[in-house]
C-alpha cells in the first residue's frame, strides 16, 4: 500500500509520498527529480545511528553525492548555536546553490534544517524525511521552519516549503511509545477540526493503530497530511484558516510552559483539546456529549485529559496572555461547534475560562 498527495501552493507545490520502507528508494526518486547535484543530510545523533546508513546507501546507489551532518538529539538543540555550527559545516563542505539539504528526523531536525535551507546562501532546496509520528502528520508539511530562543519557542524562523516529503511508516516501530502517543494527540486534532469521518475511523481502528498495523497507520497519516495540505493551501501564512490547526494548542502551550516543560507537547495538546471543548460547552457552542466523546477517544489512546491538580492556575493564565498568538491582549481560542467543525473566537469571559481551569 502506498499513498501520494500534493500540497497545492502554485509554483511551490510539492508531493508527499507515504509508504512502508520508502527510505530505501529516496535516492532513486531524487535522482529523477534533479533537485540538487549533492545533498547534506542533517539528522540528530540518535536518528543518524538508526537510519543514517539506509538513507545514505539509497543516495549513493542512485549516484547522488551526500554528506551526513549530525547534532545532539532533543529540543535543546533547536537553537541558534546549533544552527550556526551546521551552517559553518555547510560552508566548510563547500555546499553551494546547486546543492540541497535533507532533513532526516523528527520535528526538531525538520525545523532546524528547513530554517538552514531558507537562509543558507539565501535559500537552498530541501527535502523532508520525517521519522516521528508528530513530524509525519504535522511538522514536515506546511513550511514552518525555525529555532527557539531562550525567551521562547520558535521565535526565529521562516515560512519555507520543501521540494518533496518522503514518509516511511516503517520507522515508527523504533519510536519510543511516549513519542508515538504524543503524536496521536495531533492526529485526533485533525478529526475534531475538520473531519468527522476520520474521527470515527480513529474510534474504530484504535487497536490497529496502537499495534502499528500498516494499512491503518498509512491511511491515518495520509488523512492527516491531506487535511494539513488543504488548510495550508488555503492559508499558507496563518492569517486566517490555518489558525484552526492551533486547536488544543492555546491552552496546551500554556499548560506546557506552566509545567516548565515537564509535560511533553503531545500530552499538553491533549489536555488543551479537552479544555477547549469544555470552553466550547461553557460558551454554549458545542454539545456536552460531543465534548465527552472526544475526551473518551483522547483517553482511549492513552493521553491525559485533565490539567494536573498541582499546576498553578495563575501561571497558566499568565502564559495564555503572553502567548505569541495573542493579539492586543486578546486570546483567540479554536473552539469546536461539533466534531469536525470549529470556529475561532476571543469572546470568552473570565468566568468561562475559570470554569475550565478549575481543579477537578
Ligand atoms: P524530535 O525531533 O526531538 O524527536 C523526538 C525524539 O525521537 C528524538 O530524541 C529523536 O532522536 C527520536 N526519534 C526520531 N525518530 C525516531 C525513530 N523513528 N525511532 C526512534 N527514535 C526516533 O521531536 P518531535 O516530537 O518530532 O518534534 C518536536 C518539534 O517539532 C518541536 O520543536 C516543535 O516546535 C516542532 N513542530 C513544528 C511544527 C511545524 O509546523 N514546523 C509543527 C509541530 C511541531
Amino acid at each position: 500500500m502506498k499513498y501520494t498527495l500534493d500540497v497545492g501552493l502554485g509554483d511551490r507545490s510539492y508531493p508527499i509520498f507515504i509508504e512502508d520502507g520508502i527510505m530505501a528508494t529516496v535516492g532513486a526518486d531524487l535522482a529523477k527529480r534533479k533537485i540538487a547535484k549533492r545533498f547534506a543530510v542533517i539528522a540528530d545523533d540518535n536518528v543518524a545511528r538508526l537510519y543514517g546508513s539506509t538513507l545514505m546507501r539509497s543516495l549513493s546507489e542512485a549516484g547522488i553525492a551526500a554528506e551526513l551532518l549530525t547534532f545532539p538529539q532533543g529540543e535543546a538543540s533547536k537553537n541558534l548555536q546549533v544552527f550556526a555550527g551546521l551552517a559553518s559545516r555547510l560552508a566548510q563542505l563547500g555546499i553551494d546553490r546547486k546543492d540541497g539539504l535533507i532533513a532526516l528526523g523528527g520535528g526538531v531536525t525538520g525545523d532546524l534544517t528547513g530554517f538552514l535551507a531558507a537562509s543558507y546562501l539565501r535559500g537552498l532546496p530541501f527535502v523532508q524525511v520525517p521519522t516521528t509520528l508528530l513530524s509525519q502528520v504535522d511538522s514536515s508539511v506546511g513550511g514552518k521552519t525555525g529555532v527557539d530562543l531562550p525567551e521562547g519557542k520558535n521565535l526565529v524562523g521562516a515560512f519555507y516549503q520543501p521540494e518533496v516529503v518522503y514518509i516511511d511508516t516503517a520507522v515508527l516501530t523504533t519510536l519510543p511509545l511516549g513519542e508515538l502517543i504524543g503524536g496521536l494527540a495531533e492526529v485526533i486534532k485533525y478529526g475534531v477540526i475538520r473531519d468527522f469521518d476520520f474521527f470515527v475511523f480513529l474510534e474504530r481502528h484504535l487497536d490497529q493503530i496502537l499495534c502499528l498495523e500498516q494499512a491503518s497507520i498509512q491511511q491515518m497519516i495520509f488523512t492527516c497530511c491531506r487535511i494539513k495540505a488543504e488548510v495550508v493551501a488555503e492559508d499558507e501564512r496563518e492569517s486566517d484558516i490555518r489558525r484552526i490547526l492551533n486547536f488544543g494548542h492555546t491552552i496546551g502551550h500554556a499548560v506546557e510552559a506552566a509545567s516548565d516543560y515537564s509535560i511533553i507537547h503531545g500530552m499538553a495538546v491533549a489536555i488543551g483539546m479537552v479544555a477547549a471543548l469544555r470552553l466550547a460547552v461553557a460558551c454554549e457552542l458545542c454539545k456536552k456529549s460531543d465534548a465527552g466523546r472526544v475526551a473518551a477517544l483522547i483517553n482511549a489512546y492513552g493521553l491525559p485529559t485533565e490539567i494536573p491538580a498541582d499546576l498553578d492556575r495563575q501561571r497558566i493564565k499568565k502564559y495564555l496572555l503572553t502567548d505569541k498568538k495573542t493579539v492586543a491582549g486578546s486570546v483567540f481560542y479554536v473552539l469546536p461547534t461539533t466534531i469536525g467543525k470549529v470556529l475561532i473566537t476571543n469572546e470568552v469571559s473570565e468566568a468561562q475560562l475559570e470554569s475550565v481551569l478549575q481543579k477537578r
